[in-house]
């Protein structure tokens, strides 16, 4: 690939979609112009995502391909990022476009999170690496905002929120990836809830760069003497340059950068292995508000939003992925029509033509967009709790309860998904799909790391079994099952989707099912099997969800577009027909899978744990 062609902008993304989404489907017209979305209309919303776009097009989208080719250099104790993403970094606050859904008081625009959800999904399928720098520094601002003493939230939120001050979050270490609870950096007492932290973190995702003249390092630390496990850990606020009252520049803190990981994809991200107070055991670090031992919960915070963002992640990475499919299928000439397949000299049709790229389109066209209704509902949720709170708090923990289920879903299917969609990507383009000409194969590679990091996704599907099952006594399932019932019930005779709706209630039974086996186990005793079977459930309702969300859309597509002129709505007809039959694949091929998921799991069958591990190669 020569330098001009790294160059180019190959970001793609569909503004007609999201658009249908957001103001048909969610309906979000309902929440604009009143508190405490006051400052925002239809227009506003709608002129956001063009000029995100268009800001991905220009400034983002070419430099992704630039940062996979460089990637990042440790030089002299210090990272090197990518050409251009310091100046990008700079863009990207200048036009406001990381301060969408900032609170105002510190210079945000405040915006719906169902729009903000948007934004994130647009920067990260232009470049998902890049998005890395800013996103951390926006999830460490919203730790120190909820958790951090007031004096804390003077010195840091501006500086955070405005990009001037980069974020990290430390967690892992060489022995405690998963194990979080197993962390040995130490916090010795000096004086007030200041600290002198001590240890290694490894895997840490900006943990230097050459962008931002500050990062502020969000460290799990165990005090001495602190409990064992999660529940001992502290969270610490250690710049990587210690900070003056007035918020100027000390001196530097003991942080230094031992090496960098050399990895599959998003390369122009800086995955650092950081030592902490190893050099001249002089590393300080102030405790998180000041409360000890709660390290976990606070840094939960930061990780709520990341895991939605990594989902996010998924859905820009695998939109685009599918959209530069589309693009070269469209053009791409390759033999004849079926019709005519005994005819030597019958016209070379476009790929598009053919009925398993058709199938490869549609499949990764129903993925991507039922994903993204998903991550979508999650963000209205999440937006109903903002407004419902203090005024109706009973339907608030409703809107909460449904945003701490979907959480797990939207990490875990999104990001697997993606990577399945990018690899569909690339069956779509054959051997130009496998090389660097094209961009899918970096869109593959950048994709895997989503089923990886901010927790991997069995720790995701533990999460939604263990923990977000039980939560209000099962309620928040109850709740969830409920309004997909609600749909079944409403549209199971709709003229066109009936039989595509009989499908998801079938799925809706064996999800319903499958949780009561699940309890069963629990309550029997048979704890093994259910790490054995969260990963299917987790697909199982993750499915379940965006059958019924694309339905959903379906329906309301079919109103649009029997609404239509006769004549003279050609794209909009065409857009509505998408809709349909993304809905109707999704609902003929991939939901029955959740049946069968069902049936899978009620043989349960314990071969992964009978075999002895001796037994799994005998080498
Ligand atoms: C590019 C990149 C960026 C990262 N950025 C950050 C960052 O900014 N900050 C940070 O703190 N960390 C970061 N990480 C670390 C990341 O979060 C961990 O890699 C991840 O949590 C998994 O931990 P591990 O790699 O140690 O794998 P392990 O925990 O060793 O897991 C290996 C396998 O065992 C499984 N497993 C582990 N424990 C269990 C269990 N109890 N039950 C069942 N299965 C289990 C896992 O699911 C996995 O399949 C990053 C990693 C990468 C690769």
């Amino acid at each position: 690939m020569s330098t001009s062609q790294a160059n180019q902008n190959r970001f793609r993304a569909d503004l007609r979609e999201m658009k249908f989404l957001l103001f048909d489907q969610f309906r979000l017209g309902e929440l604009l112009e009143k508190a405490p979305f006051e400052a925002w209309g239809v227009d506003e919303v709608a002129m956001t995502l063009d000029q995100t776009y268009k800001f991905c097009c220009d400034v983002l989208g070419p430099i992704n391909a630039v940062g996979d080719r460089q990637g990042c250099k440790l030089e002299n104790g210090k990272v090197i990022t990518p050409e251009g993403f310091k100046e990008a970094y700079a863009q990207i606050y200048e036009a406001g476009v990381k301060g969408v859904g900032v609170d105002p008081e510190y210079g945000g625009q405040g915006a719906p999170q169902v729009l903000t959800i948007l934004v994130e999904e647009l920067i990260c399928g232009a470049n998902p690496a890049f998005v890395m720098y800013p996103g951390l520094a926006r999830g460490v601002a919203e730790v120190i905002h909820i958790f951090g003493t007031a004096r804390q939230k003077a010195l840091y939120l501006n500086a955070l929120y405005s990009g001037k001050w980069g974020g990290t979050m430390c967690l892992t270490e060489p022995h405690a990836g998963s194990d979080v609870g197993s962390a040995r950096t130490s916090a010795r007492h000096i004086e007030g809830n200041r600290y002198k932290i001590k240890g290694t973190k490894i895997f840490i995702t900006g943990g230097d760069q050459d962008i931002t003249e500050n990062i502020i390092h969000l460290v799990l630390a165990r005090i001495d003497n602190g409990p064992p496990g999660t529940k001992g850990l502290s969270l610490f606020i250690v710049p990587k340059v210690r900070t003056n009252e007035d918020g100027s520049l000390d001196k530097p803190n003991d942080v230094f950068v031992s090496a960098i990981e050399h990895k599959m994809g998003i390369n122009g991200s800086a995955t650092c292995v950081l030592n902490f107070g190893q050099e001249n055991d002089d590393c300080i670090g102030e405790l998180v508000g000041d409360v000890e031992h709660a390290g976990m919960a606070q840094m939960f915070k930061l990780m709520n939003g990341a895991r939605i963002l990594v989902g996010v992640q998924g859905v820009g990475v695998a939109s685009t992925a599918y959209l530069n499919a589309l693009e070269y299928a469209r053009e791409r000439l390759q033999g004849p029509s079926i019709n005519h397949w005994k005819d030597p000299m019958a016209p070379r049709v476009a790929i598009i033509e053919h009925a398993d790229v058709r199938r490869m389109l549609l499949e990764m066209k129903a993925k991507v967009e039922g994903i993204r209704a998903l991550a979508i509902k999650l963000a209205w949720h999440s937006d109903m709790v903002h407004i419902l709170k203090g005024k109706d708090d009973q339907a608030a923990q409703y809107h909460q309860g449904q945003v701490d289920l979907l959480v797990p879903l939207v990490k875990s299917y999104a990001s697997d998904q993606a990577f399945r969609v990018c690899e569909l990507a690339i069956q779509t383009y054959g051997g130009a799909g496998f090389t660097k000409d094209y961009p899918v194969e970096q869109s593959c590679r950048d994709a895997k790391i989503f089923s990886i990091y901010e927790g991997t996704n069995h720790i995701q599907a533990m999460d939604l079994v263990g923990r977000k099952l039980p939560q209000r006594g099962g309620q928040n399932l109850q709740e969830f099952l409920g309004d997909v019932g609600n749909f079944i019930q409403q549209h199971k005779n709709h003229p066109t989707l009936g039989a595509c709706v009989a499908e998801l209630a079938a799925a809706h039974e064996a999800v319903s099912g499958t949780a009561m086996r699940l309890l069963m186990w629990f309550q029997s005793g048979r704890m093994q099997m259910v790490p054995l079977a969260a990963n299917r459930f987790l697909e199982m309702m993750s499915v379940l969800s965006v059958g019924w969300l694309l339905l959903q859309g379906a329906v309301i597509a079919g109103e649009k577009e029997a609404a239509l002129p006769a004549e003279g709505s050609g794209p909009d007809r065409a857009f509505y027909k998408g809709k349909h039959h993304a809905a109707v694949y999704f609902a003929k091929h991939i939901l029955p899978e959740v049946k069968s998921h069902a049936d899978v799991l009620g043989r349960e069958d314990r071969s992964a744990l009978d075999i002895p591990n001796d037994a799994f190669a005998t080498v």
